[in-house]
């Protein structure tokens, strides 16, 4: 068999992939091992404030369920069938002492689902701290503003209790500033996959990202540069796939065999809300004066659009929607959605009428984070593909 050296791209893309099938997180464990005193704190989806996570020098670690890799014995016995599965794998992550090693968990606002699983994990993890985050769906800086800004600095007390030491200002300023650099390169990279999807595999995108819930974010920052470095250093075959949004996928997340169906059946991926706390603010959230306002400033009016967050203007509803498709040039939308993910299945009739109103082809299909069956998504977004190919030009 020939010796062929592997590429830096693929290199990086398999220290992502092994980050994301360690069901027992060993690289926050080492982090945390590394030094005496330190904390992790893990978080579900949507979106939590990771710069006072990492203000109080703590590790914020992104918990996205079991994924394909974990069976699930007693995470079932908690939770109804007709429910989405990563409250039930999440729960199997804990019972079965994966992690053990975290600090504290934080529940955002996402669903109900999430919200009661927050007050589950305080009667079955008392000795691991457990927190609700409440977000704001009210976008008046003196309403949804002055609430959110006290939630921050609830949260940010709540930090302090666990690491036993006060959060500074300066701290929370200058984490801003590092993530502000991380989401920067995230765009960057966003950018890129939209112009050359052919470059940046989708497939490889998401282990990126994923990393970045795992790895302490200056390492994160410091993998997407190399990436970045390294993507041009091969030609790769440009096809003629059609272009297309996947939407819905925000909180429990598909297999990665589902992204590179889609990819295989003949769609360029040019955006996705996989993991959207990733690039969650659209610009730079402000550095100077109080960090907990240009925290919630950046929330209310600078963040993106997703199912949970509720829009107040209903003229708006699923415009973020048209305007990835224009901005990615996109050709259509794969609403992916997990089962039962109330949230993603409720918006969606709206989002299709929507996207039908601004002639923009789509389809839908649902998946669990287990699903193993991929023929049936590859025949029926290869025919999509197909039909965009055929039908949509002009
Ligand atoms: S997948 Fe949907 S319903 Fe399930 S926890 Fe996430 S947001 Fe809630």
């Amino acid at each position: 068999m020939l010796d062929v050296p592997m590429s830096a791209t693929a290199g990086i893309i398999r220290h992502c992939e092994e980050l994301f099938l360690d069901l027992t997180f060993g690289s926050a464990r080492a982090w945390k091992d590394a030094e005496p005193g330190r904390k992790v704190i893990g978080y579900m989806p949507y979106y939590v404030p990771r710069e006072i996570i990492h203000a109080a020098g703590a590790l914020p670690l992104g918990i996205l369920g079991g994924g394909d890799q974990l069976e699930v014995i007693h995470g079932d016995a908690y939770y109804q069938s007709y429910i989405c599965r990563i409250p039930r794998s999440t729960i199997e992550l804990g019972v079965t002492g994966r992690l053990d090693f975290v600090d504290g968990m934080l529940f955002p606002s996402i669903c109900d689902v999430i919200r009661n699983l927050s007050g589950m994990w305080q009667l079955m993890f008392p000795g691991m701290g457990s927190r609700y985050v409440d977000l704001p769906q009210n976008f008046d800086d003196d309403v949804g503003g002055v609430f959110y800004q006290g939630e921050l600095n609830d949260i940010r007390e709540w930090l302090a209790g666990i690491t036993g030491r006060p959060i500074t200002d300066e701290a929370i300023r200058a984490s801003i500033a590092v993530f502000n650099e991380s989401r920067r390169l995230v765009r960057e990279l966003y950018a890129l996959r939209a112009d050359e999807p052919w470059n940046v595999p989708s497939s490889e995108l998401y282990l990126l990202m994923r990393a970045g819930l795992t790895l302490p974010v200056e390492d994160h920052i410091a993998l997407m540069r190399e990436y970045l470095a390294s993507v041009h250093e091969q030609q790769r075959p440009i096809k003629d796939n059609s272009r297309v949004v996947v939407s819905g996928a925000f909180c429990e997340q598909p297999p990665l065999n589902l992204i590179k169906s889609i990819e295989l059946s003949g769609c360029y991926i040019v955006d996705d809300d996989f993991m959207l706390i990733n690039r969650w603010e659209k610009s730079a959230i402000a550095i100077d004066g109080d960090p907990i306002a240009n925290l919630a400033h950046a929330f209310l009016h600078d963040s993106n659009s997703t199912p949970p967050k509720y829009e107040p203007d209903l003229a708006k509803k699923g415009l973020y929607l048209v305007e990835s498709v224009r901005r990615n040039r996109a050709e259509g939308v794969i609403f992916a959605m997990a089962s039962f993910c109330d949230p993603a299945l409720l918006d969606r009739p709206m989002l299709q009428d929507v996207l039908k109103q601004h002639g923009v082809p789509q389809i839908a299909f649902k998946y669990a984070e287990n699903s193993g069956q991929m023929q049936p998504i590859r025949e029926q977004a290869g025919t999509f593909s197909d039909s965009i190919k055929l039908w949509s030009g002009e």
